[in-house]
């Protein structure tokens, strides 16, 4: 892991996979980059992505270099300096809580944000202006996982490693398209399948994607009746004994509820909700029992939905009464789609949550941590989860919000109601890197960020896993790391404990503040991460190197220490139902070369020359039947809104399905190009995930 003069060790910026990469400085901060070949992760290899990140981060015509501010929403943007900018922020969020109370200042920040600054940020907001309206994009990629992991397993935390693909003989990939979305993992999976034929793929997409070139059997099912087809699957598991009852019986609670509710309906009436093969859900169900290691992975296809809880619940249960977790190669393992994702977590980045995991319904949580802040409490009203933000600044009960690192007006679902709520807002904050941004054209206050290569932090990826991250290159402009940029802010508000010298202090105050909890890094320090390399939570003590995997003593963190199961009655989907006027499912999606809302993936020449525009595919018999042909332009309609692209027409979608990219914005193409001009505002009741995956539409040629 260590550095040698301008060669830097460091950690790819997108997914949450988290591969290494050595970059190196050379005249003028010129950088080129390779994949790190010590990494644990990947090995040296890189995907397309990672390998052209360094062109990203060069191409800086695109960047905020100076605080900008208006006066007012009918004076035009001017450059002011750091101390005005700040004294105006303060200004602003001091007169509102003074007036309308704390709960009408919030803050939205990203899975890309590094640890450090989410700490800051969530002490600033819970620990001291008072409220806890502080949610994180991550809300609407990992929080039905998030519920699914605290409320079966206890804990929001992952029980396996990438050590464990290489250990497993069978894979069940629902939901997710890691071949294009995390490719270095996928690349791990498809040579441990080439060196041993024998090991079994399982795919469940409505989509057959490139994740399905090698795959055994692809359950191609309806979107929405994921949970009707894990329960089968259980069902035959159960009716053919291949279930482990010494597991369940010692290391369950729940069990018998569960069984009932699977048992309700034949596998021959899921396999028709389904619309896939009874024969296949069979097979399925044998490659499963016959398994020594099986690893279930999902990402945005489970989580993004109105049920998205429930199908976690509805997966993992699969893991547990086949007594496939906490030994090598199974487990449950949810794919962050975010860098930081999983560390935003640690620090408490969600509404609902505390640091450490703790949270705030739980009042002994709460003092734990306004004591350590040294603060008098923290408020026990849960913060405000990022489509709740938009709703109450529709109703003009947050009247300011402060938006870090993320672009809401590309990727929050029912889009132009989006766009009205931040218009209602009385002051917005935007502190980003790029002016790409779609929210930026909303701010009242721009604030130049550094990006990655700019700062130190750290970053937690899908397995637990902390890397160290150096600065490399000094930001452009004024430009400051968001963690400096909260920490003046908070002293301009006059609160105390923002002092720190470096992030290095940051994070001690954090690992210090996971002491005792199931996430411990106390025993973590920068010290280590850059002499050792990085380390998988927990890290109790400066000896302990790290854990692989959880819960192999079985375990749980739940109060009776058994993991729970959860009964999945009536598993009907609660989205917008299709109708006769809106007859097709949207669902919608990445692309292999572009990222998030393409800030920066969209810059680089050759990530744009895979697919430079979006697109809706649609199957032949709904082409046909609406007369579109290969490439016309087509209108994506509904309610909420619409769309403009032009049709691909592919047999790999189901029927009755249409996709679309959810990369393209207004920045970079046009607001028609949205995907999210149609998806609805409805949320999952538990994890408030909106129902991405789930929209009902028609398509016209025009
Ligand atoms: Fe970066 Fe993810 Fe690609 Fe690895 S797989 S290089 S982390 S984008």
């Amino acid at each position: 892991m260590h550095d040698t003069k301008n060669t830097y060790k460091t950690t790819c910026s997108y997914c949450g996979v988290g591969c290494g990469i050595v970059v190196k400085k050379g005249r003028h901060d010129n950088l080129t980059l390779e994949g790190d070949k010590d990494h644990p992760v990947n090995r040296g290899m890189l995907c397309s992505k990672g390998m052209n990140l360094h062109h990203a981060m060069h191409d800086q015509r695109d960047r905020l270099l100076y605080p900008e501010m208006r006066k007012s929403r009918h004076h035009p943007m001017e450059r002011v300096s750091w101390d005005t900018a700040m004294q105006r922020a303060a200004a602003v969020f001091s007169s509102l809580i003074k007036t309308y109370g704390p709960n009408s200042v919030g803050f939205y920040v990203s899975g890309q944000c590094l640890t450090e600054e989410y700490y800051v940020a969530n002490k600033l907001v819970k620990g001291f202006l008072g409220t806890n309206n502080i949610d994180t994009n991550s809300r609407l990629c990992m929080s039905s996982a998030v519920a699914g992991y605290t409320n079966m397993l206890g804990e929001d935390a992952v029980p396996v490693s990438y050590a464990d693909v290489e250990l497993a003989d069978c894979f069940l990939i629902a939901g997710a398209n890691p071949a294009w979305c995390h490719p270095i993992l996928f690349r791990r999976i498809e040579a441990h399948k080439q060196a041993n034929p024998d090991v079994k793929l399982i795919i469940v997409d409505p989509r057959k994607t490139q994740t399905c070139a090698n795959a055994d059997l692809h359950l191609q099912l309806l979107p929405g009746t994921d949970i009707y087809l894990y329960n089968a699957i259980a069902r035959v598991l159960i009716e053919n004994g291949d279930v482990d009852y010494d597991f369940i019986n010692q290391h369950t609670e729940g069990f018998e509820e569960y069984r009932a509710s699977v048992f309700q309906y034949t596998v021959a009436e899921a396999a028709r909700h389904c619309d896939v093969k009874e024969s296949d859900i069979r097979l399925a169900a044998s490659y499963i029992a016959a398994s020594k290691g099986f690893l279930t992975l999902w990402a945005m296809g489970l989580n993004q939905s109105v049920i998205g809880v429930k199908k976690n619940f509805s997966l993992i249960s699969l893991n547990l009464i086949t007594g496939h977790i906490g030994k090598p190669g199974s487990g449950p393992f949810s794919l962050t789609g975010q860098p930081n994702a999983m560390g935003g977590r640690e620090v408490g980045g969600l509404a609902t949550m505390l640091a450490a995991h703790r949270t705030i319904a739980n009042p002994q949580h709460r003092k734990e941590v306004a004591e350590f802040w040294g603060v008098d409490s923290i408020s026990d009203k849960p913060g405000y989860t990022a489509t709740q933000m938009i709703e109450a600044l529709e109703r003009g009960d947050l009247k300011a919000v402060w938006i870090i690192c993320t672009n809401p007006l590309v990727s929050l679902p029912d889009l132009k109601r989006a766009e009205a709520a931040l218009k209602n807002a009385r002051f917005v904050v935007v502190q980003d890197i790029s002016r790409l941004s779609d929210t930026v054209a909303y701010a009242d206050l721009i604030l130049p960020a550094a990006g990655h290569f700019e700062k130190e932090g750290t970053m937690t990826n899908s397995e637990r896993r902390i890397s160290h991250l150096r600065k490399i290159v000094d930001p452009p402009g004024e430009a400051r790391p968001d963690s400096e940029i909260l920490c003046t802010f908070a002293k301009a508000m006059g609160f105390h404990g923002f002092d720190f010298a470096s992030p290095a202090e940051i994070f001690a105050e954090h690992a210090r503040l996971t002491q005792g909890t199931n996430i411990d890094i106390s025993g973590l320090s920068y010290e280590r991460l850059q002499t050792e390399g990085t380390l998988q939570w927990p890290v109790p003590d400066e000896t302990h190197g790290g854990t692989a995997r959880l819960f192999t003593d079985h375990r749980f963190y739940t109060p009776s220490k058994k993991a729970k199961f959860f009964t999945l009655d009536a598993p009907q989907n609660l989205s917008d139902p299709p109708t006769a006027t809106h007859p097709l499912i949207l669902t919608s999606g990445r692309i292999r070369d572009q990222w998030h809302t393409m800030t920066k993936t969209g810059k680089v020449n050759r990530l744009r020359q895979h697919i430079d525009k979006p697109f809706l595919e649609i199957h032949p018999f709904d082409a046909a039947a609406r007369n579109i042909r290969e490439g016309d332009p087509v209108v994506i309609k509904n309610e909420h809104g619409e769309a403009r692209v032009c049709a691909k027409i592919t047999e790999e979608i189901k029927p009755g399905v249409v996709f679309m990219p959810m990369h393209w914005g207004k920045r970079m193409t046009n607001d028609l190009a949205r995907a999210n001009n149609v998806t609805s505002s409805r949320v999952d009741p538990i994890s408030k995930e909106p129902d991405f995956k789930f929209s009902a539409v028609e398509v016209y040629a025009y």
